[in-house]
């Protein structure tokens, strides 16, 4: 029998478009037949995860046929006590794309808006989409900086939810904390400013703040932090978010009681006291970054300055072609049309190593177009 599908799925689904990952190592090593293979294209941490990280999990294995915490008090302890939160102003995530569904399902009903600079990241205007909310998309300046008049004109009387992300993926911009200051203030206090700096470690700017000052100081703002990026755990999927008390006692209602496994809760504990990993991780990032800067000047390749683990570069009407030819000679980028930015390329900052091999394989492409 043929089966015919007469189920009606719900029409807020007809506008999510699906995630585009970047593409996984296997997959490019087993389509192309190569031995060795970069990937510069998830902002993966190139160091790995921490050592003690490694040894936390495997020495909870054995203990997997029970239920994980369904609260991770110990992982909620460590972090209240580094950050100088309480425990009842945190909720751990499955990485933090579940925390943004979870905020999503809180507060949106279908015709309420959320307010999104762009470009930035996806997964804010998915959350909205699943919920039937709109998203109101304010664009970033010409340099790609925040600007705090227009989002702030851009709110109606639907307006739930403002998102910054800071440094925002995929331009390595900030928003200044002069700016959030101001935000805080000009705004009605019906309204959520969800502030993710999932790279907030990567960033030196004196004048960058990852927003938890405003958490200690009650305002409506939710800081989300993630263990994929510079703790270099994005595959056990743990991630969480900070804010006043009230605000995670509702977002608790949705969350599901066993989100974060069991192996992923230890680990993040593990990493997060880490600290001899983590500064390791900023200065490798620091420094590669100095790396590609230097190289993408002598090129001639304009790029935004970044506070964080990638650089956005601008490769002009060619752009796809380079990344399709980067990604033969064994090296993933992210290409940037799903921003929008077809003349752009996000690079993720990898060890000293990979970062030659990628500048290399940049003026490989390069001296051949000259040729042609
Ligand atoms: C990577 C990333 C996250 C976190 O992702 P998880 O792996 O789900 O924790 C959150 N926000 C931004 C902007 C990111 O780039």
């Amino acid at each position: 029998m043929i089966y015919i599908n007469l189920l009606k799925q719900r029409k807020a689904l007809d506008y999510i478009k699906p995630y585009i990952p970047g593409k996984p190592l296997w997959e490019v090593q087993k389509e192309l037949g190569l031995t060795r293979v970069i990937k510069l294209a998830s902002n993966e941490n190139p160091l790995g995860p921490s050592p003690k990280a490694i040894d936390a999990i495997t020495s909870r294995l054995s203990g997997i046929n029970r239920y994980p915490d369904a609260h991770a008090f110990e992982l909620k302890s460590v972090i209240a006590s580094q950050l100088s939160l309480s425990i009842s102003q945190l909720i751990i995530t499955n990485g933090a794309d579940e925390l943004i569904t979870l905020i999503s399902e809180t507060y949106l009903e279908s015709g309420d808006e959320i307010i999104v600079p762009a470009p930035s990241f996806s997964e804010y205007d998915f959350g909205a989409h699943l919920m039937g909310a709109k998203v109101v998309s304010v664009p970033l300046d010409n340099k790609y900086q925040f600007n705090i008049d227009s989002i702030l004109s851009a709110v109606t009387d639907y307006t739930k939810l403002i998102y910054i992300c800071s440094p925002n993926n995929p331009t390595g911009t900030y928003l200044p904390k002069y700016m959030l200051k101001k935000l805080l203030h000009s705004l009605p206090k019906n309204i959520l400013v969800v502030f993710d700096s999932a790279y907030s470690h990567f960033a030196t700017k004196e004048d960058y703040t990852n927003g938890l000052e405003y958490v200690r100081s009650g305002y409506p703002i939710i800081v989300l932090q993630t263990f994929s990026k510079i703790y270099g755990l994005a595959g056990v999927r743990v991630g969480f978010g900070a804010a006043p008390k009230s605000i995670i006692q509702s977002i608790l209602h949705v969350k599901e009681p066993f989100n974060v496994n069991s192996l992923a809760q230890a680990a993040a504990v593990a990493a997060i006291t880490d600290e001899e990993h983590v500064d390791r991780s900023k200065q490798v990032n620091t420094a590669g970054r100095e790396q590609l800067y230097k190289a993408l000047n002598e090129l001639g390749l304009p790029y935004t300055e970044s506070m964080s683990n990638f650089v956005l570069v601008e490769f002009g009407t060619e752009a796809k072609k380079i990344y399709e030819e980067l990604l033969n000679l064994g090296v993933i980028v992210r290409y940037g049309d799903t921003w929008g930015m077809p003349k752009h390329i996000r690079i993720s900052i990898g060890t000293h190593e990979e970062n030659s091999i990628l500048i290399e394989a940049i003026c490989s492409i390069q001296s051949k177009g000259e040729n042609r």
